[in-house]
């Protein structure tokens, strides 16, 4: 299953501005199957050791306090080098440096409400995957 999965989250701050349809409907016509999903609140200790390797930098705080805000969706998304892609259909983590036609150019606050996530190697979507999912809530066109 090596590069055909990776995890997105769908922040607060595009939850809360009614833009989960929107942002699925740019996931499914970028071809990306989504194959398992849930709406829920991040509590402090999921999101600490989420962004765990960003502990200690200066807007570690301020990413936990946002990230906890609110409801979030989170999604496994299926396609071909799936990390990548979806890499390329966010845009740069600052929306300001974000290409034309991105999610976060389209629908990002600030740098640090970007409006998603996305996981950045093949390793990392492995373990994000399955911090969130158990395998019997995944239906995986791959498998
Ligand atoms: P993500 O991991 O959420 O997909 P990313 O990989 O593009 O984003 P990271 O460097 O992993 O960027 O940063 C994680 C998150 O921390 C960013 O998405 C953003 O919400 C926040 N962040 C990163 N840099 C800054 C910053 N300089 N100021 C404020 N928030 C930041
Ligand atoms: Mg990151």
């Amino acid at each position: 299953m090596a590069g055909k999965q990776t995890l997105t989250i769908i922040k607060p701050g595009a939850v809360s501005n009614e833009y989960i349809g929107p942002i699925l409907a740019k996931i499914n016509s970028a071809g990306f199957h989504i194959s398992a999903m849930k709406l829920f609140r991040l509590t402090r200790n999921q999101a600490q050791n989420f962004y765990s390797i960003h502990k200690g930098k200066i807007f570690f705080n301020s990413l936990i306090e946002f990230m906890t805000s609110g409801p979030v969706v989170v999604a496994i998304l299926e396609k071909e080098n799936a990390v990548q892609k979806y890499r390329k259909l966010i845009g740069a983590t600052d929306p300001s440096k974000a290409e034309e036609g991105t999610i976060r150019k389209m629908f990002a606050e600030s740098i640090e409400r970007n409006a998603v996530h996305g996981s950045d190697s093949d390793e990392n979507a492995i373990l994000e995957c399955d911090f969130f999912f158990s395998k019997s809530e995944r239906y995986s066109i791959f498998e």
